[in-house]
């Protein structure tokens, strides 16, 4: 396996033989098959399917996890406190070194902020649990000192099939639901599972090319639905 860091895919041009990639900063490529598993905001899904606005769905809240220093949570267990529209939680586990803090608030419309601007998506969440009670002013203050802030809508990927031609999509990219959401039976499952199963089918199906939704492909968007 070669692996190419620091880079990124920005176009694609598909062709009887093969598909050639052209990279932000390294020379381009052919290759048989590319597979998009950029995650949530796939930079491949956009080129091949389309922007990301129609392809998603924004379904009414938006989440932050964040860690903080272990001797501010609980020892072992979870607090939360819960007000309309918004919840804040924190909680320590064996295997991590530090404590979580997860805050999740509703709203009606998408808030307009790229995905990698962190100070205005601390500010949202400052905005959203403003004027909140219990412990979250100190939860706060712990986000504005976090070595790791994560930030996301919850948002669900809606696509009629996840291979285009030579193009296929796999993980977050094809199907990521949310982290409040889930998959059908059980909240908070992620598609760590799948992308191995995926990925190893989609191979499989487009030795030689392809396109075609496969079987498993169904399934698994019928588990999804
Ligand atoms: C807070 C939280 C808790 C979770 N808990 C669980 C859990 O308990 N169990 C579980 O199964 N799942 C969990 N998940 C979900 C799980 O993390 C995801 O489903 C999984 O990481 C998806 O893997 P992926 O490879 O498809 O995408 P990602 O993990 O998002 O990886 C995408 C990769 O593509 C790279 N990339 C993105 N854009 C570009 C670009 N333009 N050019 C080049 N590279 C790019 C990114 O840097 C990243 O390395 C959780 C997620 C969150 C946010």
């Amino acid at each position: 396996m070669e692996y190419l860091f620091g880079d990124s895919v920005t176009a694609l041009d598909e062709d009887g033989a093969g598909i050639g990639v052209t990279f932000q900063t390294g020379p381009p490529r052919r290759f048989d098959l590319v597979i998009g598993a950029d995650g949530l905001h796939s930079n491949v899904r956009r080129l091949a399917f389309g922007e990301e606005s129609r392809i998603t769905e924004f379904i009414g809240a938006y989440l932050a996890v964040f860690a903080m220093p272990a001797h501010d949570g609980p020892d072992g267990e979870a607090r939360a406190y819960t007000a309309p529209g918004r919840t804040a939680a924190y909680y320590t586990a064996a295997h991590l070194d530090e404590a979580r803090a997860v805050l999740i608030f509703r709203r009606d419309r998408a808030h307009d902020y790229h995905h990698r601007d962190i100070p205005r998506q601390k500010a949202l969440v400052r905005e959203a649990f403003a004027g909140a009670g219990w412990e979250v002013p100190r939860l706060l203050d712990a986000m504005d000192a976090a070595s790791a802030f994560y930030f996301d809508s919850i948002t669900q990927v809606r696509m009629d099939g996840w291979s285009r031609g030579r193009v296929s999509l796999a993980g977050d990219a094809a199907m990521r639901e949310s982290r409040s959401r889930g998959l059908r039976g059980g909240p908070d499952q992620g598609t760590d599972d799948g992308l191995n199963d995926l990925s190893d089918q989609a191979l499989k199906e487009h030795q030689g090319c392809a396109g075609q939704q496969s079987g498993q492909e169904l399934g698994h968007r019928y588990t999804l639905r």
